[in-house]
């Protein structure tokens, strides 16, 4: 079947995760025509992602409670006039401006193609934050959203014996998803002290859906054996050619090791995750406004009430406005989906879904305060330690380029090609920064953002329809 190069929608959403599929959902009961672009085989995004066709669990993994509010997404999105384009990735992008209307420019297969519409949602999730320390790199070692990814998206057992290390609330359903794959956890470390699960309950708290999550995961966690250990984290990875040994360890008040507290456990496969940044590119390819908050995961695009951004009919939601869960996403997706319709239908608003995205952002901002990366984690990276795994840059390159010529971004990229491969330092430069600036807490260069948003074949660039 031969698709339109071209093809018009009123709304044109980026992101078939919650806040993208709450915000198309709304927009289509309206009567608009809205058309969603997500580059994954299924609509679901990073929590609610479904196996792709033909794929069958061996033993399905327990479902938190967040989930029932997945699967009712996903059959309010198949019985709706919501258009889905999956295996779309959207590489470049244009707002409307005035009678003109705006532009995402996706691949899709061999094919390059654009979606024309009058407004823009945008909610395309965040990424796994990547912290370095020796052994990183080796084969084994990935990130907490990978091995979920692995366990939940295609039914894969990562390893059989994991270490899950890192800080925040995404350690618990790693570990879940692993035990219920059949992985032994032989150690789940928080960097973290124990007093930032205190300080995080007030937000957990104030919402009834973080409360429940909670309590299952608590209860998924005893029953499995598996106990969070606070404070602690993976000092080093070791093996030959592969992980086979991880070396763990008690961290001071600071996140600096503690070295006699270091320990040697068997393992062949270590999830690390620090929590997520926002996946902001696409924001600022459109124009819209970033702003930092380190416990929404740095820079973020700033969106104010209904999503709305400082671009005229562009909005964002979910964890690009700020890591916030699924539970943000899908309030912060109905409210620009309202705002949408309102100005595309010429009405006024109603108010009380706003004021629900509100009070989840509040609480969910409240709960992420309290896991920030403790920043003497940093310390753990050696001279030789990769930090830019596209260039092959090591610490020792990043420190000596930032002596040199300072510690922007930037710079750092034009004195050692850190950040300047495929990734465009998307992954390193959180701790490119992070270790330049030894572990100063200040705010990061505001990444700088180039087209192709993501990477696609040069003849996509080339066959752009030109519009
Ligand atoms: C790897 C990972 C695992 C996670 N696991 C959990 C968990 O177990 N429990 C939990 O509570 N929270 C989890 N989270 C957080 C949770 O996914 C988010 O809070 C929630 O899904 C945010 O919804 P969203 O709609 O903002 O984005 P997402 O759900 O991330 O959806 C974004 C969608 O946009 C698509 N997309 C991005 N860029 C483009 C582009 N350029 N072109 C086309 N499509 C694009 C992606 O394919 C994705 O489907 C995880 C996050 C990550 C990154």
């Amino acid at each position: 079947m031969t698709r339109d190069a071209v093809i018009e929608a009123d709304v044109g959403v980026v992101g078939a995760g919650p806040g993208g599929m709450a915000a198309a959902l709304r927009i289509a009961s309206s009567g608009l025509s809205v058309v969603v672009l997500d580059e994954g085989a299924r609509p679901g995004g990073q929590i609610f992602r479904q196996l792709p066709e033909g794929f069958a669990h061996a033993s399905p993994p327990t479902e938190p409670p967040s989930h029932g509010a997945g699967h009712e997404l996903l059959h309010a999105l198949t019985g709706s006039k919501v258009s889905v384009e999956s295996h779309a990735t959207v590489w470049d992008a244009r707002a409307p401006r005035g009678d003109d209307l705006g532009c995402l420019w996706f691949e899709q297969g061999v094919a390059s193609r654009a979606l024309r519409c009058k407004a823009i949602v945008l909610a395309p999730g965040a990424m796994d934050r990547c912290v370095p320390f020796p052994g990183w790199t080796l084969p084994g070692v990935i990130t907490a959203g990978a091995a979920q990814v692995m366990v939940r998206g295609y039914g894969i057992k990562p390893g059989s014996r994991a270490v899950v290390a890192g800080s925040g609330p995404l350690l618990l359903p790693t570990v879940t998803a692993l035990v219920s794959a059949g992985v032994k956890v032989v150690a789940a470390l928080e960097s973290a002290p124990r007093r930032a699960a205190l300080r995080a309950l007030p937000g957990v708290l104030r919402s009834g859906a973080r409360l429940r999550e909670a309590f299952f995961y608590a209860r998924q966690l005893w029953r499995s054996g598996v106990s969070l250990q606070f404070s602690r984290a993976v000092f080093a990875v070791e093996g030959d050619g592969r992980v086979q040994r991880a070396v763990i360890g008690q961290l001071d008040r600071e996140g600096n090791p503690i070295a006699s507290t270091a320990k040697t456990v068997d393992a062949d496969v270590v999830c690390t995750g620090f929590g997520l940044v926002p996946s902001i590119e696409i924001g600022q390819r459109l124009g819209c406004r970033a702003t930092w908050n380190e416990a929404r995961g740095g820079w973020h695009i700033e969106a104010l009430d209904f999503g709305a951004t400082n671009v005229d009919r562009v909005f964002a939601v979910g964890e690009i406005a700020g890591i916030g869960g699924s539970e943000v996403a899908i309030a912060e997706g109905r409210a620009a989906g309202e705002l949408v319709c309102a100005q595309l239908q010429q009405r006024g608003a109603l108010t009380h879904v706003r004021d629900r995205s509100r009070a989840v952002r509040a609480a969910a901002d409240a709960m992420l305060r309290a896991f920030s990366v403790p920043r003497g984690v940093y310390s753990l990276v050696k001279d030789g330690t990769i930090v830019c795994r596209c260039e092959d840059v090591n610490a020792k390159a990043v420190r000596d380029a930032s002596a040199l010529h300072g510690d922007s971004l930037r710079a750092i990229k034009m004195g050692c090609r850190a950040g300047m491969g495929p990734c465009q330092g998307r992954i390193c430069a959180p701790s490119v920064q992070a270790i330049a600036s030894r572990g100063s807490t200040r705010a990061w260069d505001e990444p700088v953002v180039q087209i192709p948003l993501k990477p696609v074949r040069t003849s996509t660039i080339l066959d752009a329809p030109k519009v």
